[in-house]
């Protein structure tokens, strides 16, 4: 069965509501489009776990800052849709933005917590349009599962502190970063690198990994393990580092001085007009 292109939310609820009363769980992946791999692996988790899958596509405005990439964010839903045909997806979800934000639209989530830190700090008000529109999203779907990357970390931690402290009647899911075989993690923004700029994109990753083997072989004091990552990567000059921070993985604290829980590196850096992210999960589980 090829997937249904879903536009109108009233037409996704009859459809939700179809599969809820044959007792199917539903599992839902939210993307803003431009499908790799990465996508696809969350797919794959979601059929899995799920009776059906709903995959949405929106390029949510309220997520980007004024002079931030909305305008130049990769748009390609002809070739998402046979990715999606290829995937086995049961029904794609691709609102219009007037649909998801009619006129007097005024309502806005947020996390008091770590909203203020990493990507949250880098762009101010991330984070509120995130859960704002996946909240939404949620309510529109209304799945029993929802499977977020983690190469999106802080992401997937909002949101599961979102599920967990407004009683969202859901799971979320989340799932291992998908990279191309030099280390780089998938992104849809990979696809606006120069050729140039592709090639040196991987040291972002190899810099994590130095900071996750230098820990392995005893390396525990969180000044070092930074300069680890800052010495490597200020080798390419491309690169314009926004943050490398080490957090503990339990709600994203920060650590003292010694690195003694399980970890996450976690980088965002410009190479060119891109902002690059990503990060490595280290240290005991
Ligand atoms: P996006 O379309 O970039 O908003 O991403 C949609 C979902 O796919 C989010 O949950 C992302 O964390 C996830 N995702 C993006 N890239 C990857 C990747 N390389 N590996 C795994 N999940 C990813």
């Amino acid at each position: 069965m090829p997937v249904s292109t879903i536009i109108a939310p009233m037409d996704l609820r009859a459809q939700t509501l179809e599969w809820r009363l044959k007792s199917e769980k539903i599992g839902f992946v939210p993307t803003m489009g431009a499908l790799h791999a990465g996508h696809v692996s969350l797919i794959e988790a979601a059929k899995k776990k799920a009776d059906r899958v709903v995959v949405s596509i929106f390029v949510n405005p309220l997520q980007f800052g004024p002079k931030e990439d909305f305008g130049s964010y990769p748009r390609m839903l002809a070739a998402d849709i046979e990715k999606l045909d290829a995937a086995g997806v049961d029904a794609l979800f691709a609102p219009i933005a007037a649909d998801m934000y009619p006129e007097g639209f005024q309502t806005s989530l947020t996390n008091n917590a770590i909203n203020n830190i990493l990507d949250g700090r880098s762009r101010p008000g991330h984070f509120d349009g995130v859960l704002t529109v996946v909240s939404k999203l949620f309510n529109l779907v209304q799945p029993d599962f929802a499977f977020f990357g983690k190469k999106d970390y802080q992401q997937l931690a909002v949101i599961t502190n979102m599920v967990r402290d407004l009683a969202f009647p859901l799971e979320i899911i989340g799932c291992p970063t998908a990279r191309d075989p030099d280390g780089l993690a998938m992104s849809s923004r990979n696809l606006r690198l120069t050729p140039e700029e592709r090639t040196l994109a991987p040291h972002i990753y190899k810099g994590l990994r130095l900071i996750a083997d230098a820990h392995a072989a005893g390396e525990k004091d969180h000044a070092q393990l930074i300069d680890i990552f800052r010495a490597h990567l200020s080798q390419v000059k491309d690169f314009r580092l926004d943050y490398i921070e080490i957090r503990a993985q339990d709600r994203l604290m920060d650590f003292d001085k010694v690195v003694d829980r399980a970890a996450v590196a976690l980088v965002a850096a410009h190479l060119g007009s891109v902002r690059l992210i990503d990060n490595l999960e280290f240290g005991a589980q």
